[in-house]
């Protein structure tokens, strides 16, 4: 590949496969559908979060609080139940304080992949957040049956197996706090002659 470092193939974004990820044995299912599609694996760790590093993780974004709490009282008012908060910060402390005791708990796994679109590439193959509607076929559609109500009244974070990167933004603001510079590999995958490369004179002798 010629390095031009703003070209879509050199996108880069974060998974994290959650602790029921691990512990429903789904590690290699999960790898294996965002690696199948021609991602390129540049980072990889296992790795037990501290409360810090999970806390921080939801809130890079500053506006992250407003928005999920916003977007949890628009989900309960179009199922016809009230919130139960009007205050979108209460709300979000709530998930918030449920988040960080579930990303806790046990081993999770982060991985870096890259390639072209990699952060739109990896939300379609992750799915929607409430693994009820996320659509067959997608990760958490396909091997979770939980949903918000579930969790709701548990009283529990929503159990969705990964968290992928919503933006290219918000892709490189998580990858820098989860992983070093020295973590992350640069190197070339044979696979992306034939994904990029724009002549192919190679293939016939
Ligand atoms: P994601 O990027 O698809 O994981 O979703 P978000 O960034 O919007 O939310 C991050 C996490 O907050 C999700 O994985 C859920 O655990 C939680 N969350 C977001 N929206 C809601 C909601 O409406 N209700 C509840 N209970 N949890 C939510
Ligand atoms: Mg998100």
């Amino acid at each position: 590949m010629k390095s031009q470092p703003n070209h879509p193939k050199f996108e880069r974004t974060l998974v994290i496969i959650k602790p029921d990820g691990i512990q429903r044995t789904l590690i290699g299912e999960i790898i294996k559908r965002y690696e199948r599609i021609g991602l390129k694996l540049v980072g990889v760790k296992m790795l037990i979060p501290t409360a810090d590093l999970i806390e921080k993780h939801y809130t890079l974004d500053p506006e992250w609080r407003t928005k999920t709490g916003l977007k949890t009282i628009k989900s309960y008012v179009d199922k016809g139940l009230k919130p139960p908060h009007t205050d979108p910060l209460k709300i979000t402390a709530i998930i918030l304080k449920n988040l960080v005791n579930y990303m806790t708990k046990g081993p999770v796994i982060a991985i870096v992949w890259q390639g072209s679109h990699a952060v739109e590439i990896v939300r379609k193959i992750t799915g929607g957040t409430e693994p009820l509607t996320s659509a067959m076929g997608t990760i958490r559609g396909d091997f979770v049956i939980d949903s918000y109500k579930m969790s709701d009244t548990d009283g529990r974070a929503v159990r969705n197996l990964v968290h992928a990167s919503g933006s290219v933004k918000e892709a490189n603001d998580e990858i820098d706090h989860w992983f070093n510079k020295n973590e992350l590999f640069d190197y070339r995958h044979i696979s992306e002659a034939m994904l990029y490369d724009v002549d192919l004179d190679g293939i016939l002798k």
